[in-house]
């Protein structure tokens, strides 16, 4: 059975090290023993005293045991006077301290009391956590999401080209935080990142547009950049009845008519 308190839920952690220090300011000197319990420790531990030796310690099997879900732990006194001894109303007093942070605590259970145990119940009881999470696993890959919630998640609408979208950032302290991505969506870019410079790189999206030349439906690949399309000059120059060019000798780009065109042009003037 493991006293570490990193394996339980990350809240739980969080409470201990305050719990601790408030007993230790009562004059309360308080040792945790036993936080998560695996399959095999609580079905070892239930055995004990029904098929196995020793004294009755739990009424529970796997997974009905908070300890089950890291969402439990037991103490025990570490003042020298016995670790168990509670002729002076010793384990009530920590369990109010326990109470002040949020924890259930066992010695006010009805039926069977279980004084060195505390629990937090907000996630709801084992029946609760069999039902929506199945097993621990399940219930253990929500924990990160739990960290996330110290930051304060809001909806922001921003504004692109006309384009309206609405994404969830993050504000802290006044400032907005966009996912990256979110922001290129926003902004037409592609987003490449380079594992080896560690550099996040934008790059304009070429994307298909509409024009109509003389009635007739025409898609030109074209880049949009602070608001303005720049189409393949030799797609749309073609479309429009030219054809572009480059003069080495001048180094410059020319556009002239389509030879198709030109002699369009003189069978009409020849008739
Ligand atoms: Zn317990």
């Amino acid at each position: 059975m493991s006293r570490d308190i990193k394996l339980l839920h990350p809240e739980v952690q969080a409470i201990i090290p305050k719990f601790l220090e408030e007993c230790k300011n009562q004059g309360l000197i308080v040792k945790v023993t036993d936080t998560l319990r695996t399959k095999e420790e609580q079905d070892k531990l239930y055995a004990q005293g029904r098929t196995e030796a020793g004294n009755i310690v739990t009424w529970v099997k796997y997974p009905y045991s908070n300890h089950n879900w890291g969402m439990a732990f037991d103490i025990c006194r570490n003042d020298g006077k016995g670790a168990y001894n509670d002729n002076d109303g010793w384990f009530k007093k920590v369990g109010q301290v326990g109470k002040k942070f949020g924890l259930e605590w066992g010695g006010d259970w009805k039926g069977t009391p279980d004084k060195p145990h505390f629990e937090l119940t907000k996630y709801g009881n084992t029946n609760t956590l069999v039902k929506k999470y199945g097993v621990f696993e399940n219930f253990k890959k929500t924990w990160v999401k739990n960290e996330e919630k110290s930051y304060m998640f809001v909806n922001r609408n921003y504004s692109y080209n006309n384009k309206i979208k609405s994404f969830n950032v993050i504000n802290e302290n006044g400032e907005n935080y966009i996912k990256v991505r979110d922001l290129a969506d926003l902004l037409n870019k592609n987003i490449l990142y380079d594992n080896n410079t560690r550099i996040t790189i934008f790059e304009d999206i070429v994307e298909n547009i509409k024009v109509i030349i003389n009635n007739k439906e025409h898609t030109i690949k074209s880049v949009n950049i602070k608001g303005f399309n720049f189409m393949n000059a030799r797609e749309l120059s073609n479309l429009l009845g030219y054809e572009v060019g480059y003069n080495e000798t001048l180094q410059k780009i020319y556009f002239q008519l389509k030879k198709s065109i030109i002699s369009k042009l003189k069978f009409i003037k020849g008739r």
